[in-house]
């Protein structure tokens, strides 16, 4: 055992904290009351916040940010509703998460998040659309940590502060807004920021879009494990692709043959992503034709289609579950179809992994306008 055990590992987490409060002395007027008399050692400290499975540096780095495990939840109405059988169909709570509201975000967030503070810092930086659930929960996490979250997006203010936007706020993230900006053109402004929040002496992090890379994918290759031991003959798992994380940590650990993605369109090329950061975080080659990644190129990231419509009114009709119009919404819509086209068969284990975005739904007009029509209309929306 050459990985320090959590008690070592308190010492080193207070000195991070002990230097900064020693540095920061000055700013921390500005911070709000709330955060100005909480002691960051009663954040950092304490054994449950410094997870220990096995020997690896990084894992010895993690936070515990969410609350684990998150339920396995049968969903018999939904499954007849899609051409399944009852007993075919589960969905795993990861909306459940526990941090900000909630999301897959936080499985990622307690590696990266981990190796920041381990780094000494004190500011995380991130980028994503005004809308992005990866932001709040990175601001979430700066917040639980003691630290401060600058979010830098596309556009610029004035635009609806609603739903994810609004929590942004309360927990306190600044946001830098980048102006008319390509994907490109957002990452430079978010390396311009950190450039100069180290001038200003701070000590930033950035996290990467959607929180995906090989670190943070290892939170959804731990989420699989947590999987086949809640359901250990799991046949699928259908989930929804934005930046790629929580596929490739998936297919890290369960192999790429017991995973259906379902493109949502954030990125140009999810696959290639998928596939390279599932090699990293699992240590054997997955190619993208090892891949099987549904979806209907074209339909644009964000956009409400018919097919999520249904999706929307079929899981909170049958299941009293309520999905959002980014991303699970899409992933319900691909599973349907998956069932239609013989991907996926009856009388399998199936799951649905419920990766979170409640909030993006307020903060969809379109969505919100197709609900507030199913509401006088009774049977349908839209
Ligand atoms: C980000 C996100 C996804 C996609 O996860 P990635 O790891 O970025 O592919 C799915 N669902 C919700 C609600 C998300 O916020």
């Amino acid at each position: 055992m050459s990985a320090p055990t959590s008690d070592d590992r308190i010492p080193s987490s207070g000195a991070v904290v002990a230097r900064r409060g020693t540095r920061r002395g000055a700013e921390e007027i500005r911070l709000p009351t709330g955060r100005q008399h909480r002691p960051a050692a009663e954040v950092r400290l304490g054994k449950e916040n410094t997870v220990s499975t096995n020997d690896a540096p990084a894992e010895s780095r993690r936070v515990r940010l969410g609350t684990w495990p998150t339920p396995l939840e049968p969903a018999p109405r939904l499954a007849v509703a899609l051409g399944l059988d009852a007993a075919d169909l589960w969905v795993k709570r990861d909306d459940l998460t526990g941090l900000g509201g909630g999301g897959n975000k936080v499985r990622k967030l307690e590696w990266t998040v981990g190796a920041a503070l381990a780094e000494g810092a004190d500011t995380l930086v991130t980028t994503g659309s005004p809308q992005s659930n990866h932001a709040r929960l990175t601001a979430a996490a700066a917040a639980r940590s003691g630290i401060e979250a600058v979010l830098v997006f596309p556009g610029s203010p004035g635009a609806s502060g609603s739903g994810n936007l609004a929590l942004d706020g309360l927990f306190g993230a600044r946001i830098v807004w980048a102006g008319d900006v390509d994907a490109e053109g957002l990452a430079r402004v978010a390396a311009r920021t950190v450039a100069h929040l180290t001038e200003d002496g701070r000590h930033p992090a950035l996290i990467p879009f959607g929180g995906s890379n090989a670190l943070g994918a290892q939170g959804y290759a731990e989420c699989a494990r947590e999987l086949t031991a809640q359901l250990p003959d799991v046949s699928t798992v259908v989930v929804a692709v934005g930046s790629g994380g929580t596929m490739a940590g998936l297919v890290a650990v369960l192999g790429p043959e017991r995973v259906l993605g379902v493109d949502t369109e954030a990125m140009a090329d999810p696959v290639s992503a998928v596939a390279e950061m599932a090699t990293e975080a699992g240590g054997r080659v997955v190619t993208p034709a090892d891949l099987t990644v549904h979806g209907r190129p074209g339909d644009g990231y964000g956009v409400l289609t018919p097919a999520v419509e249904d999706a929307l009114l079929l899981a909170a009709r049958t299941e009293g579950l309520v999905l959002d119009p980014v991303y699970t919404g899409r992933a319900l819509a691909g599973l349907a179809a998956a069932v239609e086209d013989g991907t996926v068969l009856r009388g399998r284990p199936t799951v649905f992994l419920h990766t979170g975005g409640l909030p993006g739904l307020f903060g969809h007009p379109a969505a919100i306008a197709y609900a507030e029509n199913a509401l006088r209309d009774g049977t349908r929306g839209g």
